[in-house]
């Protein structure tokens, strides 16, 4: 599904965000993005989104060159991804269905279409009698779930995570994963990026370890 080939990104100012990055992730798999402040996560990220092009080397995703994509193409792309925040970024004069339905409503669904939507991504991460709620009546680890309803509720076939569990205690961090472990049973590729290295060893998925922009490990965290 993914493929980094030799993928590096220079940012303008000189920094370097990735050197040569080769790494396949297939469809389907769970993968956990590991290192440092600055070595290079949110530029694998940021690199698959297509909000930043690689200065070398090939990325492709799901058969799309993104190196080479259009930027008339990339609305299409970003409607095959999911991506969630750390800091959720809901709309609290919003309900909590109205925060979901959001990225449907540029697809230009039904009315019962959205519903029918919205309803099975709340079920997903067992918010459904929280509907008609407004964030502000959740707990935070409730309201990062909102926030994973939002991601997929388009469902899209890879689902990204920036730091998903960075504010909070650990029992709902371990929650969380649990969340993104049942959308990937369903068959969505997930990537998280976290450096919580004690809740991903627990977990028993690959790891991509990045040190200063360069893969430094690649297997079972231990
Ligand atoms: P984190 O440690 O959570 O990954 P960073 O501090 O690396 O966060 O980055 C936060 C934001 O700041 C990112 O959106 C990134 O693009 C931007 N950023 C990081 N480093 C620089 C930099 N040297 N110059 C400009 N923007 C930067
Ligand atoms: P991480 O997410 O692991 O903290 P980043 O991908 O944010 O790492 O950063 C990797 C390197 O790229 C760092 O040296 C950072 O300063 C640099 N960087 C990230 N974003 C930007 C940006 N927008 N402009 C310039 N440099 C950046």
């Amino acid at each position: 599904m993914i493929r980094f080939d030799r993928v590096a990104k220079r940012y303008a100012n000189g920094h370097v965000g990735l050197h040569e990055l080769s790494v396949h992730v297939r469809r389907g798999e769970f993968l956990f993005v590991t290192g440092h402040s600055g070595a290079g996560k949110s530029t694998m990220m940021r690199l698959l989104l297509a909000m930043e092009r690689p200065t070398a080397g090939k990325l492709l995703l799901a058969g799309q060159d993104l190196g080479k994509i259009r930027n008339s193409q990339i609305p299409f792309l970003r409607r095959q991804i999911g991506v969630v925040f750390q800091n959720h970024q809901l709309l609290f004069d919003r309900s909590v269905f109205e925060n979901v339905a959001l990225p449907l409503h540029i697809l230009g669904l039904s009315r019962e279409e959205i519903n029918a939507r919205v309803s099975l991504a709340l079920e997903r991460v067992s918010l459904r009698d929280k509907a008609m709620q407004p964030p502000s009546d959740l707990s935070t680890g409730q309201q990062q779930r909102v926030g994973i309803a939002r991601a997929i509720v388009h469902q899209p076939a890879l689902l990204l995570a920036d730091e998903p569990t960075g504010n909070l205690d650990p029992k709902l961090a371990a929650e969380i994963m649990a969340v993104f472990e049942d959308i990937n049973r369903l068959g969505t590729t997930v990537i998280i990026a976290s450096h919580d290295l004690a809740l991903i060893a627990r977990m028993r998925h690959r790891m991509l370890t990045l040190q200063r922009g360069r893969l430094i490990a690649d297997g079972e965290a231990v």
